[in-house]
């Protein structure tokens, strides 16, 4: 038998509704395990969206500790953060064991609740012996992905943003692509980093403070293929002659940056990196693990973003 570990931090797979209604995570993985050969460690029950940096370091070092003598690690989340947790983890994680993050669209007392089958296939993924050496895997309504780019975008499947490259159903793993590993190395301990919107009118208020908040980097969140306002423009020049990385990405899902227009061009020679391809979401962990790890942002950004 495989030996596989499960680490749950709540999310919808981990709640039902409280005598108002509210979807509060209440289930441990006792219960959620239950009827599945795995160790449980209960690490936290949370909504995903009070999750911060200093739970993605506990989560990876609990997943790196239970990856020690096991075949495979299924940590359960909720969805809203699972983008940033799952690349923290891919970032950070370097064992062979595969790590399988999953959860829930709807609540463990729902009629209709996906979670029993979505915890059935990561753990079925977990045991696939060819899922060894592939890092940290999303899987989610039956299909894998892998966690660089993979972002929630709604609808059936929920997850999107990369071609997946598994489908898992009924306890059996049909895998259809391979996957590189974007490991960087351990983080004890992330830097700030923050995400500032670049919109019609918006001025550098937000980015001056973060700044004086003590971010060591920053995501702008530009418009089109990475253009913002003089005034942005003109803070993220004050930005980074303060020693903060300021890295730009767009709010057009599925678009690429390019420096093709002349505020895009004016950020880049304000000291910004472009991100190619990645959301926000996940260019800012990117960006707090290269900072964390003293590694070059833009060097990283050409590698992962
Ligand atoms: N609010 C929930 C969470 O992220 C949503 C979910 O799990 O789907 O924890």
């Amino acid at each position: 038998m495989p030996r596989l570990v499960v680490v749950t931090t709540g999310g919808t797979i981990a709640t039902s509704a409280d005598a108002d209604g509210v979807l509060r995570p209440v289930h441990g993985g006792a219960e959620l395990v239950a009827g599945h050969d795995a160790q449980v460690i209960d690490l936290f029950t949370l909504d995903s969206s009070q999750l911060t940096p200093a739970e993605w370091v506990r989560i990876a070092d609990t997943v790196t500790e239970a990856a020690t003598g096991a075949d495979g690690v299924v940590v359960t989340h909720g969805t809203d953060s699972m983008e940033e947790t799952a690349l923290w983890l891919e970032l950070t994680y370097g064992g062979a064991a595969p790590v399988v993050v999953t959860g829930a669209a709807r609540s463990a007392d729902a009629p209709d609740a996906d979670g029993p089958a979505n915890l059935r296939d990561a753990l079925a993924v977990a045991a696939s012996p060819q899922a060894r050496g592939r890092g940290v895997l999303i899987c989610f309504a039956g299909w894998v992905r892998p966690a660089l780019g993979t972002t929630k975008v709604g609808g059936p499947d929920l997850f999107g943003g990369t071609a997946p490259v598994g489908r898992v159903g009924e306890g059996s793993v049909e895998w259809t692509g391979g996957t590189g590993r974007a490991y960087l190395g351990p983080i004890a301990e992330a830097v700030r980093v923050d995400i500032v919107a670049a919109y019609p009118g918006a001025d550098g208020t937000a980015v001056d403070a973060f700044v004086d908040a003590g971010a060591a980097g920053l995501v702008v969140e530009a418009m089109g293929a990475g253009n913002a306002g003089t005034p942005v423009i003109e803070a993220v020049r004050r930005a980074c002659a303060r020693g903060v990385a300021v890295a730009v990405t767009t709010r057009v899902p599925g678009g690429p940056t390019a420096a093709a227009y002349g505020p895009g061009h004016d950020l880049v020679r304000a000291g910004a990196v472009l991100v190619p391809r990645l959301r926000s979401s996940q260019a800012r962990v990117l960006m707090t693990a290269a900072l964390s790890a003293g590694l070059s942002v833009a060097d990283i950004v050409a590698r992962l973003g």
